[in-house]
């Protein structure tokens, strides 16, 4: 069932993600060749500690995960799509890599969710094309997702900006509502028809996000049971805003 946010839990929800966009941010601007992703995930944890406010990954057990995820932030690198555990088998950021963070706070019970995915040192114009090309494509999924229209019509804005730019769109993985759960009803595929799927209504919560590669659609979890990769290797990036639908354009909560 889809929930429909009331204005008190919308205020909440702007606050939490005002405070969600300025951890990522923070953290972002650590990601630099030679630092661990352990050192992002105890900076990451440190700052929404410092708010008040909690880590919504950090033991969250997604429907069908067999454990708890271990962390405050996903850490996916290069080829790794999503869900990249930080603090496990820590890695060092090296020169070329795509680094992405994905990140949820719980304020006062209430999610929001957000993505970026970052250049370390050198990286090569195709992946800095795809990175660019990511966050403009979750920004075509925003434009499209204004009251009245349907979820097909998110999927089709992102479908048909980076299909023609030859890239992959990662299958099964996908947005999602959020607010009282990290996952809530609707699923929000990155690709679909015009007018098809649930109609948009005003106090919907949806966190929208991208997944796309250089190279296959086809998807691999990794032994450790989180981190889905491509299946050819090829590069992903992915970029996440937790958003509001109105009668009129969504209000972006982790600006
Ligand atoms: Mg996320
Ligand atoms: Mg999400």
């Amino acid at each position: 069932m889809i929930s429909i946010k009331t204005p008190e839990e919308i205020e909440i929800l702007k606050e939490g993600g005002r405070r969600l966009g300025i951890i990522l941010r923070k953290v972002s601007e650590k990601v630099k060749v030679g630092v661990s992703t352990q050192e992002l995930e105890d900076y990451a944890r440190k700052l929404i500690h410092e708010g008040g406010d909690t880590a919504s990954f950090l033991n969250y057990t997604p429907h069908g995960a067999k454990r708890p995820f271990p962390a405050a932030i996903c850490v996916s690198i290069n080829e790794e799509i999503v869900h990249g555990i930080p603090n496990e088998e820590p890695y060092i950021i090296q020169d070329g890599d795509l680094v992405s963070l994905d990140l949820g706070i719980t304020h006062q019970g209430l999610i929001t969710d957000s993505a970026v995915t970052l250049c370390a040192g050198n990286v090569s114009d195709k992946d800095r094309k795809l990175v660019e090309n990511c966050r403009e494509a979750l920004f075509r999924g925003i434009k499209a997702a204004h009251g009245g229209t349907h979820i097909g019509d998110i999927g089709h804005a992102i479908e048909s900006f980076a299909r023609p730019l030859g890239y992959g769109i990662s299958e099964g993985l996908a947005g999602h509502g959020v607010g009282y759960k990290v996952h809530e009803d609707p699923f929000v595929p990155n690709e679909g028809e015009r007018g098809r799927g649930e109609l948009l209504r005003p106090g919907m919560v949806l966190a929208l996000e991208p997944m796309l590669t250089l190279g296959t659609d086809k998807i691999i979890l990794d032994a450790d049971g989180y981190t889905y990769k491509t299946t050819d290797g090829s590069r992903a990036a992915h970029f996440e805003h937790s958003i509001v639908i109105t009668d009129s354009d969504p209000i972006i909560l982790t600006k």
